[in-house]
């Protein structure tokens, strides 16, 4: 086992943070990605050195192609192997893991290697701190979510693997979930709302600002998952979906990365937080420093 990285993709999500950890620790980052063609070919430009390609035939879930793609990863024997923290790169990562008999992590921001040791780097918590990990097994890590931009480059040769034994597993039906009325994909103008409200009546003061920008209302996963206050199709980051409206305004939202790399593509993004140190003051066009329940209400007037 050489000190080499290998990255594996199998969601269409940025894959500039990935490409940037893995190349940190090896420059010539080798990638193994299962799906489309121009999934392929997007990680072809991203700055890796080479991608084998397991096409994703018609039909067939990306999962089915972990067999595969964990037997290829064994082929080219890394010391460290990366994956996006996406759903079906997740799988393939746990795929290759047991092939390799590696240790795991997740979180992770760095990898390196030092004495014949892999040296990883992960948050831990709540991302308030970095643990570092130190070992002699080969490691599969999935990489934190990250905004590096991804490099320009000349794109890699991309090798197809052709005829792949898949795992028997096929799409049987999609059933659309419930959006409970959201339309946050097309939106132009979004108000999202967080943990900062701590009582269901505030959320009049939100839908208020919403009626007069004319914008759907959205929401951190805390608002779904811990007060049940909205419909999963309402949150947005890492976990469900990324918006990219004209008009981003967070009420009441910290700004954690989980969260922020669900609107880092609105065009503008107004925070209104009553915290002046809240990190989303560093993602933000502008940022409001104030009380919700009085800045809310002088804004949706202002606008009224
Ligand atoms: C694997 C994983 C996946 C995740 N996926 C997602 C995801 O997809 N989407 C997501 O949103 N989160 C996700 N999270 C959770 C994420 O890490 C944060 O915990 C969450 O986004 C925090 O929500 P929040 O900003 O509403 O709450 P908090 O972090 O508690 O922030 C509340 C903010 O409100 C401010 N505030 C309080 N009172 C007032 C007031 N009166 N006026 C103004 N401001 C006030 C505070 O200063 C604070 O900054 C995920 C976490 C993990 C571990």
């Amino acid at each position: 086992m050489s000190n080499n990285v290998v990255i594996i993709v199998a969601d269409d999500v940025p894959v500039g943070t990935v490409v940037a950890v893995a190349k940190r620790a090896d420059s010539q980052v080798r990638a193994v990605v299962a799906g489309s063609r121009e999934l392929a070919e997007s990680v072809a430009g991203a700055g890796v050195a080479s991608v084998c390609w397991v096409p994703q035939p018609e039909g067939v879930p990306t999962e089915a192609l972990a067999g595969v793609v964990a037997q290829k990863v064994q082929q080219l024997a890394p010391a460290v192997t990366l994956a996006p923290n996406a759903a079906a790169s997740r799988v393939l990562a746990g795929a290759v893991a047991a092939a390799l008999d590696a240790a795991v992590a997740s979180s992770v921001v760095a990898v390196n290697f030092e004495d014949g040791k892999t040296v990883v780097e992960r948050l831990v918590a709540e991302q308030r701190a970095v643990e570092t990990l130190e070992t002699t097994a080969p490691v599969v890590a999935l990489v934190s979510d990250g905004a590096e931009d991804v490099e320009e480059s000349a794109p890699a040769p991309i090798e197809e693997v052709a005829a792949a034994v898949l795992a028997p597993m096929t799409v049987a039906g999609i059933h659309e979930g419930e959006s409970g009325g959201a339309d946050l994909a097309n939106a132009q103008r979004v108000v999202g709302v967080g943990r900062g409200l701590t009582s269901k009546d505030q959320l009049a003061l939100a839908e208020a600002l919403a009626g007069a920008l004319d914008a759907e209302i959205a929401c951190s996963l805390s608002l779904c998952d811990d007060y049940r206050w909205f419909e999963h199709a309402r949150v947005v980051g890492t976990s469900t979906q990324r918006i990219a409206p004209r008009l981003y305004v967070s009420v009441g939202i910290s700004g954690q990365p989980q969260h922020m790399t669900g609107v880092r593509g609105a065009k503008t993004i107004v925070a209104i937080n009553n915290d002046p140190e809240a990190p989303i003051f560093r993602n933000c066009a502008y940022g409001i420093v104030g009380d919700l329940n009085k800045v809310v209400p002088a804004l949706t007037a202002a606008l009224s």
